[in-house]
């Protein structure tokens, strides 16, 4: 054997558990891949060769996903007069060293305006940002509350940050009442609290009850923080976001939200307070240990808010399109959950059952991906749809009377109905 096979086989070897794990997923439908993805027009896409109504993107306005030559010439126009000798494309090191463009000043300009408070910060992901910011203001004194279907990358951040972290039930403000009554009793005084939450929680669609967080935040002294990473772009005037929408955007501590979503593009940002941003930039460990934001992204972003403010059209269009959607599935029998944002999901409870309405959908030709756990609770998997602004509505009365027949004709050969009361 020559000695790269030996190296090789050892590994197999090593690996034996890896493996394993895996053929243990795979056989309980919980194996994960990646598929190449073509985007095509008007919401539709191309995998494996077919042509997939494409109901699992975050891309809710539909802004065209692809650079086009006028927003290419935009983008060097705007690098230009931001006094750039090109287009830079990498940050070239932390933007705490020589990676702060001109066009990062610009764009957290333009966004501290947009979200009316005094000033932003922008980070190269929402993952980025959360992970950041929770593990810079709390430590491990401190206790964060966080609603149980908070997206990973605030868990990941409460974890980070070795703080206490009390998991409330989804949206239960009792629960977090009780949680907060007993802390502020507990706590020594210059222990620092926070509460955590989605703003649209990502997997269910459901709104956070924002105006009774603000409420709790301020009786127990807590800071307040909220990612809009589903609500920015789509909700409040200008796509200002779920805060502004609710009216409580000056009282949130830290507003979050993510430019890989409705803004069709990539990177995240937080808003706050002059104080709290300064003390980020000097303890957000993903912000001063990492490479900023491409200055191209940026100027890119720029001018995606300039869409997303004067996308009104496109936000109403999304709205007309997730009604309809939803009352079509609603009317086939379909369980869709609690909320009534533009997220649609259909409740489907074992992960086999998720997995094979996704397959059968594919062939039906509408793609909506299973989503199953650790993404979500144990036996509440489903199928998460998202109509987008860019769809026809004949597509979408098409698509979701292929889900009702798809669904419903699983049901029938359904042996393990696990988790119906859930649903209720
Ligand atoms: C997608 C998402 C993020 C992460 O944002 P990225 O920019 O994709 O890293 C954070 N929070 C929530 C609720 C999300 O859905």
């Amino acid at each position: 054997m020559r000695a790269i096979d030996c190296f090789y086989a050892a590994r197999q070897e090593r690996y034996a558990w890896m493996q394993e794990e895996l053929d243990d997923w795979d056989n309980g439908s919980r194996m994960r891949v990646l598929q190449v993805t073509r985007w095509l027009e008007n919401g539709w896409m191309e995998r494996e060769g077919k042509r997939l109504f494409n109901l699992a993107s975050n891309h809710y306005l539909g802004l065209c996903p692809w650079l086009d030559e006028a927003t290419l010439m935009n983008v060097k126009t705007d690098c230009f007069a931001a006094g750039e000798a090109g287009v830079r494309i990498g940050s070239g090191a932390s933007r705490l060293v020589v990676g702060h463009d001109p066009l990062h000043a610009e764009l957290e300009q333009d966004m501290a305006n947009f979200k009316q408070r005094d000033r932003c910060l922008v980070f190269s992901s929402g993952y980025m940002a959360n992970v950041g910011v929770i593990s810079a203001l709390v430590g491990r004194h401190d206790t964060v509350f966080s609603d149980r279907l908070n997206h990973a990358s605030l868990i990941d951040g409460a974890v980070l940050s070795r703080a206490e972290h009390i998991r409330y039930s989804h949206r239960d403000m009792n629960r977090l009442e009780h949680s907060l009554r007993k802390w502020s009793g507990d706590r020594v005084t210059r222990h620092k609290g926070l509460i955590v939450t989605d703003g649209i929680f990502s997997m269910d669609g459901t709104v956070a009850p924002l105006e009774e967080l603000v409420v709790l935040a301020e009786r127990y002294g807590t800071m307040l923080m909220v990612d809009e990473a589903h609500s920015g772009g789509v909700y409040g005037v200008g796509g200002r976001g779920l805060c502004h929408a609710v009216g409580v955007h000056q009282r949130v501590d830290v507003v979050m939200g993510t430019f890989g979503k409705a803004f069709g593009a990539f990177g995240a940002y937080v808003a706050a307070d002059e104080v709290l941003i300064r003390y980020l930039i000097n303890r957000a460990r993903t912000l001063v240990y990492s490479t900023g934001l491409p200055p191209l992204m940026a100027a890119i972003v720029r001018r995606r808010l300039r869409e997303v403010q004067a996308a009104d059209e496109a936000r109403d269009r999304l709205i007309r399109h997730v009604a309809l959607f939803r009352a079509r599935l609603r009317a086939g029998g379909l369980h869709t959950g609690a909320g009534d944002s533009h997220i649609v999901p259909v409740l489907l409870g074992s992960d086999r059952h998720a997995v094979a309405a996704g397959q059968a959908l594919a062939e039906a030709g509408v793609a909506g991906i299973a989503i199953r756990p650790p993404t979500v609770p144990e036996g509440s998997a489903r199928i998460r749809f998202a109509p987008m602004a860019s769809h026809q509505e004949s597509d979408l009365i098409w698509a979701a009377d292929q889900i009702v027949q798809v669904v419903g004709s699983l049901k029938e050969d359904a042996t393990d109905e696990s988790n119906e009361s859930m649903f209720q």
